[in-house]
């Protein structure tokens, strides 16, 4: 029988017919699945109720031609408060949307699971003023472990370190005219050194202000709770949330060449 078993996130739900249901799942191997949730939504069933967004459960499936049928479902987390209102779940769209982009079918990828599954418990976890961070933190990650990490500490055209720099600036500083630190260029995947951002015109558009390329760095290497606390501490990060929000959108669309519209929606608020 084609039957399997598998721990998996919902990530949407579409209506089907009258009473069915068809779910995108992330599996914990990290694959995409789509399913279909038969009669899940007839009065007086408890099938759809553990079936909502963001809920973590223990599914059994029916390999199908196209699409796979759930048999059975055991709910192991239902993440109820990552879509506790509606601002939560404004900001928990961009990792459905997200997940649903990257995750591929028959593919594997150990680490976007664990990850997706640890940003919507801190999603659950904060207030709507912290939530821009916490999606930021889990775009920059999950970005990062696909190959696409912005070059912070290296000059992404000629490969000079940061700090190799600054020696020679301070060793030839008499005989060369280089000033600066540089610029941050989404186009370029980093940062730029001064000798290389001197070639050719770079778009305003393009350039990351140092505040936001801070919280970026912070972003990647930090764990959710600790962005949670370092937004706490920070008197003005919010007024950066819209910056931090627009940078992910644009280094999404530079990089991974998809457009997130719920992240284009919510860097405009
Ligand atoms: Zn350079």
């Amino acid at each position: 029988m084609a039957t399997y078993k598998t721990r998996a996130l919902v990530v949407k739900k579409t209506k089907l017919k009258e009473a069915d249901l068809i779910l995108t799942l992330l599996a914990e191997n990290g694959e995409q699945l789509r399913a279909v949730a038969k009669g899940a939504r007839k009065p007086g069933t408890t099938f759809s109720a553990r079936l909502e967004i963001f809920s973590i459960v223990d599914a059994m499936l029916y390999k199908g031609r196209n699409l796979d049928t759930i048999t059975e479902v055991r709910s192991v987390d239902t993440n109820e408060a990552s879509r506790r209102d509606l601002e939560h779940l404004s900001y928990g769209a961009v990792i459905s949307e997200f997940v649903e982009k990257v995750a591929l079918e028959g593919e594997e990828n150990p680490v976007l699971f664990p990850l997706t599954c640890a940003a919507l418990q801190s999603v659950g976890r904060v207030e709507a003023d912290a939530l821009p961070f916490v999606i930021a933190g889990y775009l920059l990650k999950a970005i990062s472990y696909l190959g696409y990490k912005p070059s912070i500490g290296q000059c992404t055209v000629c490969g000079a370190s940061k700090e190799d720099y600054a020696q020679e600036m301070a060793e030839f500083a008499d005989e060369v005219d280089l000033d600066g630190e540089g610029v941050f260029s989404i186009s370029a995947g980093g940062w730029v050194c001064p000798l290389c951002s001197g070639f050719g015109e770079l778009e305003a558009d393009d350039i990351v202000s140092e505040p936001v390329v801070a919280w970026v760095k912070a972003l990647i290497g930090l764990k959710f709770p600790q962005i949670e606390e370092m937004f706490s501490a920070s008197e003005d990060a919010g007024a950066l949330a819209g910056e931090l929000l627009s940078f992910c959108d644009k280094w999404i669309y530079a990089h991974l060449e998809t457009h997130m519209r719920s992240l284009a929606y919510l860097s405009r608020l």
